[in-house]
């Protein structure tokens, strides 16, 4: 599906004619244009040849029917994305940013890929339109979105603003901002420049260590961007947006799970962030050589966070079975 190509050929039909076809992509959520019969039928042959509808992947659909996982072709790279549904009704659909990524976090096997190219915003949000066609199957519809798939949201910029507007058109998608949220590994100068946006969406952080010495080990792009820097610019974000921001912590057994790492995050965050953040654990996904936090070691590092004043949440964990939870994009990538 090219958007740019259709508004391309909607250019030289009457403006109204522009309004229904949007309606008909994203409210409607067609897929062929030969069902939007609002349109002229030679305008519709036009379109179906020039620019058709359809978006090509496979779907993988979890055991539990909780998530799904689908890998999207775009010609020359293959991009995945994955869609949880929530309990309490929410559809989160996991966008990916870039097919593959540089940022190498020895955790996370979409950096063992390498970097292939940047996606453009239509790419990214075909992500979404693809899983608003398959829930409306069942009724349903997407109600939330994280730039959280494949690749650093914060190094392709410009293309990831332009889908978080675009997810948050009236005219498109219709997604609050308060339902996107943005995941990033900590490049200061992007989440610099996110802080001077008029845009209410979350901004997530992986920080994953206490300090610089762990951190570079798990995290190459560490060296480049230091704790003190980044917790300067996450402070500076909180206090221009006024938003909480989440600190993302994946567990590590043996790793960044002790006692004393706990009480070394709590402190590093209590002073550098002050109130408006929340922890994020997150259960490592198995990718290579690490393993999980013990049950009991989680507990622990929990009740540190906690005793001293830090909001701290667990993520539910989605479609392990299907490779698609965190940090497992890129497994059977074609
Ligand atoms: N590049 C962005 C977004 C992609 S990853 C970022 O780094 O934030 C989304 C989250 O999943 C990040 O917090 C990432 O560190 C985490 N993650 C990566 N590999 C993982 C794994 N194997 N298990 C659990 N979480 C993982």
């Amino acid at each position: 599906m090219d958007l740019e190509r259709i508004k391309d050929i909607l250019k030289n039909e009457p403006a109204f004619r522009m309004k229904q076809s949007y309606k008909a992509v994203f409210s409607d959520l067609a897929d062929d244009w030969a069902s939007v019969s609002v349109l002229p039928l030679p305008l519709r042959e036009k379109l179906s040849e020039e620019a058709p509808l359809s978006i090509k992947a496979e779907i993988n659909e979890a055991k539990d029917k909780k998530s799904a996982k689908a890998a999207i072709d775009l010609g020359d790279v293959w991009v995945e994305t994955v869609l949880m549904k929530h309990k309490d009704g929410r559809n989160t659909v996991c966008v990916s940013t870039q097919a593959g990524c540089k940022m190498a976090c020895d955790f996370c096997l979409t950096g063992k890929m390498g970097f292939k190219r940047n996606l453009d915003h239509q790419e990214i949000i075909i992500q979404v339109l693809f899983f608003a066609r398959y829930l409306k199957k069942s009724g349903q519809r997407v109600s939330n979105v994280v730039f959280m798939g494949m690749g650093e949201p914060l190094d392709n910029y410009e293309e990831v603003i332009k889908a978080v507007r675009s997810l948050n058109d009236p005219e498109t998608f219709n997604i609050g901002a308060r339902k996107i949220s943005v995941s990033t590994v900590g490049l200061v100068d992007g989440i610099n420049k996110l802080s001077s946006e008029p845009l209410q969406i979350n901004l997530a952080v992986s920080l994953h260590a206490p300090n610089d010495k762990l951190r570079n080990k798990l995290m190459p792009i560490s060296r480049l961007y230091p704790i003190k820097g980044l917790m300067k610019a996450i402070s500076n974000y909180i206090k221009r947006t006024k938003r909480k921001v989440m600190i993302e912590y994946i567990m590590l057994s043996g790793i960044n799970d002790s006692q004393s790492a706990a009480k070394e995050l709590a402190e590093l965050l209590k002073k550098e962030l002050g109130e408006l953040f929340t922890v994020n654990l997150i259960a490592y996904n198995q990718t290579g050589k690490y393993e999980a936090s013990k049950a009991k070691d989680v507990k622990k590092f929990k009740d540190i966070l906690e005793s001293s004043g830090i909001e701290v949440v667990q993520r539910y964990k989605f479609g392990r079975d299907i490779k698609a939870a965190c940090g497992q994009l890129a497994g059977e990538i074609k």
